[in-house]
């Protein structure tokens, strides 16, 4: 599997969008909201990333650092991606690859990511 592009959306829908991104490079983190949320993530550029609907549906949460946009469904509650900025500043949208059509989770081996520590 490498980079291609999947479409991904909430739970009910309202919130639908494709992406460029690599499954296999797959990520678990064990940070205060990843635990409890069970996310499992692949990160991409924002560029190769495109909001096909939902835009008002959408809520933010932000929290701790304020630089993470958690972005949830207001109306199944889903949060399908995150958007935040990489090391160099280029902005990146972190993926909840459980939100991807045709991506299998129970079949990547992700790397754990020790948020909690940062
Ligand atoms: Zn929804």
């Amino acid at each position: 599997m490498a980079a291609a592009t999947y479409s991904g959306s909430c739970h009910c829908g309202a919130v639908a969008f494709t992406v460029e991104v690599d499954p296999e490079q797959a990520l678990k983190c064990n940070c205060s909201i990843c635990s409890k949320l069970g996310a499992v993530w692949a990160f991409a550029p924002k560029s190769k990333f495109s909001l096909t609907s939902g835009a008002a549906q959408q809520g933010d949460y932000l929290f701790n650092k304020k630089e993470l946009h958690h972005r949830f469904c207001t109306r199944c509650g889903i949060e399908s991606y995150a958007e935040g900025a990489g090391p160099d500043g280029t902005p990146m949208v972190g993926i909840n690859l459980r939100c991807l059509e045709s991506v299998d989770v129970a079949k990547l081996s992700p790397r754990f990511y020790d948020g909690r520590s940062k």
